[in-house]
């Protein structure tokens, strides 16, 4: 190769990355992008292009190189060059006010501006920079020593890998930027989505969800997690002087970080005041989830004059949002069977008034928390409601016990059945495993009826638990062949709400969407999406019924658990003899109407992936496929048009050959993706 070519391709290199970074930060620092994603994607490919044919050009700060290699291992410990601090806290206006009369008397002002933000909900970490390109990151840690989490925060897309120079081209020598990373609540819904369709644990919340993304010891799946980052405090080098918090922030975005947003300077606490209660009331508004608000006192030579106590800054406070708590007094603890077997504990409360609602229960979740919170029969409690979320038990008051308080003995046996109970395998639930339980009954009916199932009013807890103890019904089939009589003699009914609910059933008999009726059932791990596309995929409970394991995970957005929970659904024989009744009871089921597919480029072509792409996820090409009108089938047969064949592609590929179909390799793919209008 000659020198020439070599300095025009390195020229050529530095030109797109810096073009790339431009629009990246554009896109995501700034949210104003220039160009459409379809041109970025275009300059991405170029570069990566240019650096396949000189691999010796490829440097860790290029836009290609974001994702790594898999991490083996621990992640190895990180001295911070300067420690991560906690802020104290203030939970009402009194406290601020005593923070912002501190602040006073320390520096002996009459006033101080504060700099205030809002508090995201995300885990806090370290970035270090030197000769303008990005070295480390780490998480906090205990504040002093943290994870070097660099391999996967590199992932993050608005993170930059290279700093923006100033206007005299220079970069800074030394930075170390402290922030925020976080996950959206939309990212956050789409990752708990896919769990879900994989059959893997959901997480708890969006915090708990990017802990756990920004440890994965595979770069690639922190990458496809969607994390962000906000950018909040960090030291600069000696020579640089920034007079205020404000001030820095600026600096840093300038230099292309995303910084906090929403930062208000406030002259006094009552304008603070005001900006907390707003959050309070419209931080569920926000796209990302935050806790409360943080004040910062902004001149930077003031924070530094006020210093530290022993464990926090004197110039900055993070004012948290209350929970909604009240006192209440626990009469018992009983117990709930749910239609999976789990056994919970309840709390029965005396009744009181908790965020908008009259609360008399609350769970206890298990025998372990009870335990835990040092719980008891006759105990005044904290009852706590945070949104749509059920009441939950915070603690007890253990000063206030009389000596009359009971503890708590989970039985051996089921309440409802009597039949052993047993614990389960992975965790503190104790279940009952008794498929004729009539607690498991009367749930499984409740959810059966529920709003996103069967919908069926007027079939509440009290009545569904009639039903099944009175042994009117046995099984779902049960409740369509009720009668008059039956109903209109149990508690609480009358001539009104039995033709109501008899008029119900039936109009639901004779005409049910298929997918409102196969989530009804209750499968395991088949929610609401697994019943839509599961409808959509077969069409027919008959076809469901016949298919194998391999053709139900072959559905898109279907995992492997899902499959086979449904196989073993519908061989058992309970089933047989529950679609047998209801087949007798001339049920009748109605099935979604297709989506609009007509008129895009792939309308009416059927395709196969087989084996794994090196580009990009099967999901992710399935994903393209329907987005421009094609479906994605499990199975070769003669009327597929076209037959994707990655890596490693088995028995589908022969059988492809042997029908003599369209077989496209990996890259005839990506040409005929690049060809698709
Ligand atoms: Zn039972």
């Amino acid at each position: 190769m000659s020198g020439e070519s070599l300095i025009t391709a390195s020229t050529q290199i530095e030109q797109l990355r810096a073009e790339l970074q431009y629009h990246n930060y554009r896109y995501y620092v700034l949210d104003q992008p220039e160009i459409a994603d379809t041109a970025y994607d275009r300059l991405y490919r170029r570069l990566v292009e240019i650096e396949q044919a000189h691999p010796e050009l490829i440097t860790p700060d290029s836009p290609t190189q974001r994702v790594g290699a898999k991490i083996s291992g621990k992640f190895a410990p990180v001295t911070h060059a300067v420690p991560l601090f906690s802020l104290d806290n203030a939970f009402n206006r009194e406290e601020l006010d005593e923070f912002h009369a501190r602040v006073l008397k320390l520096s002996g002002r009459e006033q101080v501006e504060y700099a205030v933000e809002l508090k995201i909900d995300g885990l806090a970490i370290s970035l270090t920079y030197a000769a303008g390109l990005f070295q480390l990151g780490a998480t906090r840690g205990d504040g002093s020593v943290g994870e070097d989490v660099s391999a996967n925060l590199r992932t993050i897309r608005s993170l930059p890998l290279r700093l923006i120079p100033n206007a005299q081209g220079a970069v800074p020598q030394w930075l170390n930027p402290c922030g925020e990373v976080y996950l959206s609540k939309a990212a956050f819904a789409q990752l708990n989505h896919e769990q879900m369709a994989k059959g893997q644990k959901l997480f708890a919340n969006p915090r708990n969800a990017a802990a756990g993304s920004l440890r994965q010891q595979d770069p690639a799946i922190t990458a496809a997690r969607k994390l962000d980052l906000f950018i909040y405090a960090g030291s600069v080098s000696e020579e640089v002087s920034l007079p205020t918090h404000s001030a820095m922030l600026a600096y840093f975005r300038e230099l292309g970080f995303p910084t906090s947003p929403y930062v208000q300077i406030c002259q006094s606490m009552e304008a603070v005041w005001d900006i907390c209660q707003k959050w309070g009331q419209e931080g569920p508004e926000l796209p990302f989830a935050i806790d409360g608000v943080v004040i910062k006192v902004n001149d930077l030579a003031l924070q530094k004059e006020l210093g530290f106590t022993s464990k926090f800054p004197r110039w900055a406070i993070a004012y948290k949002f209350p929970a909604e708590q009240a006192l209440s007094r626990i009469q018992n603890i009983t117990l709930q069977v749910g239609r999976t077997g789990a056994v919970t504990p309840v709390a029965e409360l005396e009744p009181v008034f908790l965020a908008g609602s009259l609360v008399s229960r609350a769970t206890l979740h298990n025998q372990e928390e009870i335990r835990r919170k040092d719980i008891m029969i006759g105990d005044v409690v904290v009852i706590q409601k945070a949104g749509e979320i059920i009441p939950e038990v915070v603690r007890s008051l253990s000063e206030k016990r009389t000596g009359q308080e009971r503890l708590f003995e989970y039985p051996a046996v089921c309440p409802k059945c009597s039949q052993l109970l047993y614990p389960d395998a992975n965790g503190p639930i104790i279940r009952c495993l008794n498929e004729t339980c009539p607690g498991r009954l009367k749930g499984a009916l409740q959810h059966f009826v529920s709003r996103n199932a069967m919908d069926i009013e007027g079939l509440g807890e009290a009545l569904a638990e009639q039903l099944v103890e009175q042994g009117l019904v046995k099984d779902f089939a049960d409740l369509f062949a009720l009668s008059y009589e039956q109903i209109v003699n149990l508690e609480r009914m009358g001539p009104k709400s039995t033709e109501n609910l008899l008029q119900q059933l039936q109009e639901r008999r004779l005409n049910v969407p298929l997918e409102r009726f196969l989530f009804a059932l209750g499968i395991r791990h088949v929610g609401k999406e697994a019943s839509q596309l599961l409808v959509e995929h077969f069409g027919s409970l008959e076809a469901l019924q016949l298919a194998d394991q391999e053709a139900i995970q072959a559905i898109h957005g279907i995992g492997p658990q899902i499959a086979e929970s449904v196989v073993q659904f519908f061989q058992s024989p309970s089933t047989v003899l529950l679609l047998q009744k209801l087949d007798g009871l001339g049920f009748c089921f109605s099935l979604p109407e297709s989506r609009p597919r007509e008129g895009l480029p792939l309308s009416g072509k059927s395709f196969v992936l087989t084996g794994t792409l090196s580009s990009m996820g099967r999901s992710e090409a399935a994903e393209w496929i329907e987005k421009q009108g094609g479906s994605v089938k499990g199975t070769i047969s003669s009327k597929i048009d076209y037959v994707i064949v990655g890596d490693k592609a088995g028995s589908k590929l022969d059988k492809a050959l042997k029908l003599g179909l369209n077989v496209l390799d990996e890259a005839a793919f990506l040409e005929f993706m690049r060809g698709t209008p």
